[in-house]
């Protein structure tokens, strides 16, 4: 099944806040927060989580990387529920508190709060994105054991970003993995093809049953496994309709993403990726394509 909107999608599992930009929230003893979204959001996130959780604070808030939509609302929830622990990569740490990061997380957004606007959200939080500490670094291979019979793992999947780790929770068969797959129709690599696909292929071996992507959709039953798979297969078509591209267009990037835009962006339906998010990320998988191809066009 494909569920593009919030709620509660099985036992004690719910998206929340935005289904383009969610929270997913794993309830139980010590409950547990994947991602925190937009700063934009911030309020909508800590409303629809106190709904579930009533007067629990939730144990763990587990970042998949430090992207400014994955991080936006991260020190709001941490100032509400000061008990809980922020877990990470380290790289996502120290991305983090760089001076220059913190002024283009602020700044997409603040811009993102336009789009939240268009998307008719009502309660747009006006605050600025504040940085913050992890309070647990993660790497590949550690594990939560939040029962007896409910853990999480962590694993290392880079490829959008070198700090991104993905989450499997084996008893559930949920995984979080964000943009280690495809999400919005987009494939995601930013900083290395090879090793997203290395990534995805490590991901494609679990038994998903429940897969949890970054943006605007969340698959269960039979289609989570396959939807690796297509997630595999739709990054190689991309590759080489891009690598076509760049040739026509004799390595011009702005020409070439111009032209990705036109068919993968333009015609989209809201809500959609950020325009200025959507082009920059754009024109990094273009450069990254080039890259691999450029002595041999
Ligand atoms: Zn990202």
């Amino acid at each position: 099944m494909f569920i593009d909107w919030k709620g509660k999608v099985e036992d004690k599992f719910y998206v929340l806040g935005h289904p383009a930009v969610p929270v997913y929230l794993l309830d139980g003893k010590r409950p547990v927060l994947f991602d925190a979204g937009f700063t934009g959001l911030s309020k909508i996130y800590k409303r629809e989580i106190s709904q579930v959780l009533g007067d629990r604070s939730p144990y763990l808030l587990l970042l998949t990387h430090s992207h400014w939509d994955h991080v936006g609302s991260v020190s709001y929830l941490k100032d509400s529920w000061p008990e809980m622990k922020v877990g990470g990569s380290s790289q996502a740490g120290e991305t983090v508190k760089r001076t220059k990061v913190i002024k283009q997380i602020r700044a997409l957004n603040k811009e993102a709060m336009h789009d939240l606007r268009e998307w008719g959200v009502k309660e747009v939080f006006e605050g600025q994105f504040e940085s913050f500490d992890l309070d647990v670094m993660l790497k590949d291979g550690d594990i939560f054991q939040l029962e007896s019979s409910l853990s999480i793992e962590v694993i290392y999947t880079p490829g959008h970003t070198w700090d991104f780790l993905s989450y499997w929770v084996p008893e559930k068969r949920i995984l979080v993995a964000s943009e280690a797959v495809t999400c919005d129709g987009i494939s995601e690599f930013l900083v290395d093809y090879d090793a997203y696909l290395d990534s995805l292929k490590r991901l494609s071996v679990l038994d998903v049953r429940t897969l949890c992507t970054g943006h605007g959709l969340v698959i269960t039953g039979v289609e989570a496994k396959k939807y690796i798979l297509d997630s595999m297969k739709g990054t190689k078509t991309y590759v080489s309709m891009v690598e076509q591209f760049l040739r026509e267009e004799k390595g011009n990037i702005d020409r070439v993403v111009a032209r990705i835009k036109e068919i993968e962006w333009e015609n989209r339906g809201m809500p959609k990726q950020p325009e200025k998010a959507y082009i920059m990320n754009t024109e990094l998988r273009a450069k990254l394509i080039l890259e691999r191809i450029k002595d041999n066009m």
